[in-house]
C-alpha cells in the first residue's frame, strides 16, 4: 500500500484553508487526524491532488462554555484530550465514555471529533487493497456501475460508523459549516444522508469548524457492540437519552449507528415509550418495533438476522439502564 503523489499544504489561518480548498474546485481533501483519510488513501480508493491540513488551526482547537451552559467543541479537537478535558469528564459522562470507546489510544491520539463526525462509510468490498479489489468490476464508489454488497442495489449501502455521531445527535448538537465569506448551522440530526458515497450534507468547499451542544439535563448512555472494542469498529451501537418527571416520561431520544448508511433516530420507537413508560412490557415493544423502524438492512459484517437481534438487544439496554436497573 503506497500513497501516490499529492501536494501537501498547511494553511496558518481558518480563512486561507478555506481559499484553497475554493480555490481547488473539489480536487483537494481535508486532512484532520489522517487516521481515515490516509488509510482511504493508501488503499486507493480515491486520489486528491492536495491535502490540506486543518489539525493545528488555532480557531478549530477550543472547548469553551458559554454563560447559558452550551458547550462549543472546535472541530479539530483530539480525541484523547476530549476524554481529559474536565468540562467534559465532569459534565457530560456520555460524551466522554462514548469517545473513550473510539478505536485504540493511539488512533484516539490522532484522531479529530470533526473527522469522527465526517468518517467515511465502510464496507468489505472496499475495506481491501487496490490490488485485492482490481480482480473485480469497480463499483460505484470506485468509479463503476455496481454495488459488490447488494448487487441489486441503484445506491452504494457502505455502513456509517461514526460512534461519537450517535450521542451528540441524543444531545441535539449542531455543526458549523464554513465556506468562503460565509457559515450555516446544521443540526446534527440532518447533518447525514442515506447515501453511502456522498454520505453528508458538507459541499466540498465546505470546513465543518465547530460542534455546539446545546445545555443538556437529560439521563443519557452510550453502549456498542464490538468484536475487539478499542480495535474494532461496532458491528451496532446505540445513545440514547430520557427526560422524567416522577414516573412520568417526557422526553425519549434514541439513535442507533453502524448497522445502515447513516445513524438513525429511532422517532417511532421513542414514542411507544413516551406514550407508554418504561415497563418491561413497553420497553419489550418498542425493542420489536425498533427492528422494523430501522428497515431493510444489509449483511455487511453481521448477517441480517443477527442484527435484528442486535438493534432489540441495544433498544432493550438502552431504556432499561436509563430507568435505572
Ligand atoms: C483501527 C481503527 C478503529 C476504529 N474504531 C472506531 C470505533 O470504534 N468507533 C468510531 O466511531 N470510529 C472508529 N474509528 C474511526 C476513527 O474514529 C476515525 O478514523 C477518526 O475519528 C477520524 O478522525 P481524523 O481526525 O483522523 O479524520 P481524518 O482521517 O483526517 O478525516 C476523515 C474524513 O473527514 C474529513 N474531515 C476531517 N475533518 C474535517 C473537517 N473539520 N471538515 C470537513 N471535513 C473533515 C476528511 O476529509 C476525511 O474525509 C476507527 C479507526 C481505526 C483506524
Ligand atoms: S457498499 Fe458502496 S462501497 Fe461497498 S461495494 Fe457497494 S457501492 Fe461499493
Amino acid at each position: 500500500m503506497q500513497f501516490s503523489d499529492f501536494a501537501y499544504v498547511k494553511p496558518a489561518t481558518l480563512e486561507e484553508g478555506l481559499k484553497l480548498l475554493q480555490k481547488s474546485k473539489g480536487t483537494a481533501q481535508i486532512l484532520a487526524g489522517g487516521t481515515d483519510v490516509l488509510f482511504n488513501m493508501k488503499m486507493g480508493l480515491f486520489q486528491p491532488e492536495t491535502l490540506i491540513n486543518i489539525k493545528s488551526l488555532p480557531e478549530l482547537t477550543n472547548v469553551e462554555e458559554q454563560p447559558d451552559g452550551t458547550l462549543r467543541i472546535g472541530a479539530c479537537c483530539r480525541l484523547t484530550d476530549l476524554i481529559g478535558h474536565p468540562l467534559i469528564a465532569e459534565r457530560y459522562p456520555a460524551l466522554n465514555k462514548t469517545i473513550r470507546g473510539v478505536a485504540s489510544w493511539h488512533v484516539r491520539n490522532m484522531a479529530t471529533i470533526g473527522g469522527s463526525l465526517c468518517l467515511d462509510t465502510r464496507c468489505w468490498y472496499t475495506n481491501q487493497s487496490k490490488e485485492w479489489r482490481d480482480a473485480r468490476e469497480p463499483c460505484f464508489k470506485t468509479d463503476g456501475d455496481i454495488c459488490h454488497v447488494i448487487k441489486s442495489s441503484p445506491d452504494c449501502v457502505a455502513i456509517n460508523s461514526s460512534d461519537s455521531a450517535l450521542i451528540l445527535m441524543v444531545m441535539d448538537a449542531h455543526v458549523t459549516a464554513a465556506k468562503v465569506g460565509t457559515t450555516r448551522d446544521i443540526p446534527l440530526v440532518d447533518f447525514y444522508r442515506d447515501d453511502g458515497m456522498d454520505h453528508t450534507v458538507l459541499a466540498p468547499d465546505e470546513i465543518l469548524t465547530m460542534i455546539t451542544v446545546p445545555p443538556c439535563s437529560d439521563r443519557l448512555m452510550f453502549s456498542k457492540i464490538a468484536p475487539r472494542e478499542g480495535l474494532d469498529f461496532s458491528l451496532g451501537a446505540i445513545a440514547a437519552g430520557v427526560t422524567q418527571s416522577g414516573d412520568k416520561v417526557s422526553a425519549v431520544k434514541l439513535v442507533i449507528g453502524s448497522l445502515i448508511t447513516q445513524p438513525l433516530m429511532l422517532k417511532n420507537t421513542a414514542k411507544i415509550i413516551l406514550d407508554g413508560g418504561l415497563g418491561d412490557d413497553v420497553i419489550k415493544s418498542a425493542a420489536e418495533h425498533a427492528v422494523e423502524e430501522a428497515g431493510l438492512l444489509t449483511n455487511l459484517y453481521s448477517l441480517v438476522a443477527y442484527k435484528r437481534e442486535l438493534i432489540k438487544a441495544l433498544v432493550k439496554r438502552a431504556l432499561t439502564e436509563l430507568r435505572g436497573d
